[in-house]
């Protein structure tokens, strides 16, 4: 049966909007997560336990307050209903039963601002924000198996909440526009959107972390989803491979477009590398198809995508260069919205999870917007300058420093 809010809880969502989100940046990730003990990964959850239905509030809250009745189309709703059952879910998470004294050592000092009802909300959001690292003591099994039963429960609200971004976008909007009857997306609209994925990521971060911490035989190099020397290269080299070969698929080419590289072979840093495959393979996968879709299909030869890689003291600049034509510059401001591309639109089926990152050739429209979210994310961004009738060319810069405050609004 689908899930309905009750008033009671809605009453209890409200109230956690009214508290402050509490932003961590990736290198407060780094170092909590580096070698965490049984003991550390449950103030994590108890932080996670904490941050996460207030963050979760908010978007609720967001949701509700969209405007033009946008708030009444049955996506948006259904996209609320999983908000609302994710937030139920984690406040109704049991709290651990500890010995006293395992509690004391956890947690020394009380933390006022906790909204939440759990006996242990204290110290976990003091100081910085984020959770701090405990004694590597003998825990007793009791922490672990509440820390899987907490990884699991975040796990599958992780997966309930794949579709939002589909859901909200391809149905949503649309059930709105058909209602309208309007071609327009307001700017209004617009900026909620870039809002609400912007937070959505934060969110999935936390979690995707937190899982990785308690999950994954920890890799050399990787604190969790986080890689302390993600390869350029080869992280771009992953990116052409793909983008070309999906390329080579939609259009039935015997050879996709080449693309070079030009990027100092031992650069890297520390970054998510699932983020920065998924922005690169966007954005290539944009200029394969300017190409293929100008010079035709049965071309012998396409003029070479260039894949330029610059390191800069504070920034990390991937530049890529195409030779496809271009975009009307009228129409640069549109390419940053959600709805708008201009290859045939992807019908979706609706109980067809899609999680962002299985984006066919294109067709929905948003993989520019989400990829500058992605980037801006961790303090970088993304440009675009486009040469009508010759080529256009991005900038995706990359954070280096990685201590720019997590965007929270
Ligand atoms: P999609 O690829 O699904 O259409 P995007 O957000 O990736 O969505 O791109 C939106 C639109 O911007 C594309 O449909 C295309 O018209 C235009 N565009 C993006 N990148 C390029 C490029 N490198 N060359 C020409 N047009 C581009
Ligand atoms: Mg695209």
């Amino acid at each position: 049966m689908a899930y309905k809010i009750t008033p009671q809880m809605y009453e209890k969502i409200k109230h956690f909007a009214r508290f402050p989100q509490t932003g961590v940046s990736l290198r407060q990730m780094v170092m909590f997560g580096q070698n965490p003990s049984q003991g550390t990964l449950l103030k994590a959850t108890q932080f996670l336990a904490d941050e996460l239905p207030i963050r979760i509030a908010h978007r609720v809250k967001e949701l509700d307050n969209l405007p033009h009745n946008l708030s009444e189309m049955p996506s948006i709703v259904r996209v609320k209903n999983w908000y609302a059952q994710s937030f139920e879910e984690l406040i109704n998470f049991p709290k651990p039963e500890l010995p006293q004294s395992i509690r004391e050592r956890l947690f020394a000092t009380s933390n006022p601002s906790n909204p939440s009802t759990t006996i242990m909300s204290t110290a976990t959001k003091l100081g910085h924000g984020y959770y701090s690292h405990v004694d590597d003591i003998d825990w007793p099994p009791e922490v672990r198996y509440y820390n899987e039963k907490f990884t699991k429960l975040i796990e599958a609200i992780k997966r309930r909440h794949d579709p939002v971004v589909t859901t909200v976008v391809s149905q949503g909007i649309l059930e709105y526009k058909q209602h309208k009857k309007s071609t327009m997306i307001d700017t209004d609209i617009q900026s909620f959107l870039d809002r609400f994925y912007m937070s959505r990521i934060g969110i999935r971060i936390l979690i995707g972390q937190h899982v990785a911490l308690n999950r994954l035989p920890s890799r050399p190099d990787y604190v969790g989803i986080i890689c302390t020397k993600t390869n350029i290269a080869k992280t771009v080299q992953e990116a052409v491979d793909n983008a070309r070969f999906i390329c080579e698929e939609y259009y039935g080419l015997f050879r996709a477009p080449e693309i070079q590289l030009y990027c100092p072979e031992e650069l890297s840093f520390t970054y998510v590398p699932t983020h920065l495959n998924h922005m690169l393979f966007e954005l290539l996968k944009n200029s394969l198809r300017a190409l293929v879709e100008l010079f035709g299909d049965d071309v012998d030869e396409y003029p070479t995508i260039k894949v330029i890689v610059a390191e800069g003291k504070e920034d990390i600049t991937i530049k890529i260069l195409d030779e496809g034509g271009g975009i009307p510059r009228s129409n640069i401001p549109l390419v940053w919205t959600y709805m708008y591309t201009t290859a045939e639109a992807q019908t979706l089926d609706p109980n067809f999870s899609q999680s962002d990152f299985k984006a066919p050739m294109a067709g929905f429209g948003y993989g520019l917007p989400l990829s500058r979210l992605y980037a801006r994310y961790f303090g970088g961004d993304l440009k675009l300058i486009s040469m009508e009738g010759f080529g256009t060319d991005v900038y995706l810069h990359l954070n280096r420093i990685s201590n720019s405050d997590e965007p929270l609004h």
